[in-house]
């Protein structure tokens, strides 16, 4: 396989050390405090799109107007904050790398989705970003490197006792290696109704 132009101009290939890979976006205290008491589940994780707000199909939400929550979404995270539980965004949003949106797009995306959360009670502890372009980093979901990420800055919490929640299996397979729970969502298994079950 050929060296292979990543963004930068900068030349990487295959056998590129791990240290060289670019990292993921973090937006959150550099270490998760732990909890007071322990709850159902350490730390749940939670995709954006298609779990959170409708998915905006072949392209990206670039700017706050055009995140719209899905139904029930803001009630089901402002339960688990109720709950006093740590939620984490892990998203990916190649559309940066793709220049179609800026850091500065993405946050303003992020704080219209915090907003509308909030309108709810819920709070995204972190939110964890891979920008990148397929093939480039070790973090672009369904590779394992947001997850990763997570528990490098949660070190209290144990894998086994982590959830995933998204609607691809490039959500549930990462996290699934790395002894989290993972469950999926869809139209007909929505957030609201995992939450609930999460919380008996
Ligand atoms: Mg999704
Ligand atoms: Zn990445």
């Amino acid at each position: 396989m050929g060296a292979r132009l990543v963004r930068g101009g900068r030349r990487g290939h295959a056998g590129a050390a791990l240290s060289a890979l670019p990292a993921p976006w973090w937006d959150g205290p550099p270490l998760l405090p732990e909890p007071d008491g322990r709850g159902p589940v350490d730390l749940v994780l939670l995709d954006r799109d298609g779990t959170l707000n409708v998915q905006v199909e072949g392209g990206y939400v670039t700017r706050p107007e055009e995140l719209r929550l899905l139904p029930g979404a803001a009630d089901a995270v402002g339960r688990l904050t109720a709950a006093g539980l740590t939620t984490v965004l892990v998203t990916n949003q190649r559309g940066v790398a793709r220049g179609l949106m800026t850091a500065a797009d993405l946050r303003a995306v992020h704080d219209r989705l915090r907003a509308g959360l909030a309108a709810a009670g819920g709070r995204l502890d972190a939110v964890a970003v891979c920008p990148h372009e397929r093939g480039t980093c070790r973090c672009r979901k369904p590779r394992p490197g947001l997850f990763e990420e997570v528990l490098r800055r949660a070190p209290w919490a144990e894998p086994g006792r982590c959830v995933m929640l998204g609607d691809k299996p490039g959500d549930l397979a990462p996290a699934e290696g790395l002894g989290m729970r993972a469950e999926g969502v869809s139209p007909s298994r929505p957030l609201s109704g995992l939450v609930t079950d999460l919380l008996g």
